[in-house]
């Protein structure tokens, strides 16, 4: 790795910001960041924040949305885990503690502020980021944005034929929590998901 990126991953990996010098409230436990940047890799990730299962075993996707989200990739475990291949950076690298409700707080700003920038430019090689999620989808899509994640996703062709070096495919959250909108989005899953496995193909095998 060369050496800007290895320092951003080493200042990531030890990085306390929301704790010693958070924007609001603090971390409500230790920062566990879990972002994965690479030098080699021609595909990102860019999701939401690890939940409480990631943040305990340090493993990027290690759950049920990883597994709906490698389905749709159509790629396993060994494939999604090199690090050479794929980079993934979410929008909050740490877990961000749970709201009034039980659930997940959104990623944290401090992140954005701090990090995301820089990673992104000292990955020059990224040619496709899957943008996961309404807050991912803010910072990649900007004013390209549509009025709500679904419309979003649903031009995902003008982001994908988009004549920029790098550009984006937004996607819906694997989470269980999507499968009613999957249910009525049917769209993704017979026109996407295809599209998701050829840029898979084409970028990682
Ligand atoms: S969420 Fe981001 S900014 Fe906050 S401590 Fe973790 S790595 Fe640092």
């Amino acid at each position: 790795m060369p050496e800007d990126l290895s320092a951003l991953q080493t200042g990531i990996d030890a990085c306390r910001i929301c704790i010693e010098r958070p924007a609001k409230l603090p971390l409500p436990h230790e920062p566990r960041p879990v972002a994965w940047l690479s030098s080699s890799a021609r595909l990102c990730i860019a999701g939401q924040a690890p939940g409480l299962r990631v943040h305990k075993s340090g493993l990027p996707f290690d759950d049920a949305s990883g597994n709906r989200l490698r389905e749709w990739m159509g790629i396993d475990c060994d494939q999604f885990y090199d690090r050479e291949k794929l980079a993934i950076v979410p929008m909050g690298f740490c877990f961000p503690g749970y709201d009034a409700k039980g659930s997940d707080l959104p990623p944290r700003r401090e992140c954005r502020a701090v990090w995301h920038d820089d990673v992104f430019a000292a990955m020059p090689q990224i040619e496709l980021i899957i943008v996961i999620g309404q807050y991912a989808q803010k910072y990649h899509l900007g004013s390209r944005m549509a009025r709500n994640m679904t419309e979003t996703a649903r031009d995902w062709r003008t982001h994908l034929h988009s004549n920029e070096h790098r550009v984006v495919l937004p996607i819906p959250h694997p989470s269980w929590r999507n499968t009613a909108w999957l249910k009525r989005n049917p769209w993704f899953q017979n026109e996407v998901v295809p599209v998701l496995q050829a840029q898979v193909q084409r970028l990682m095998l």
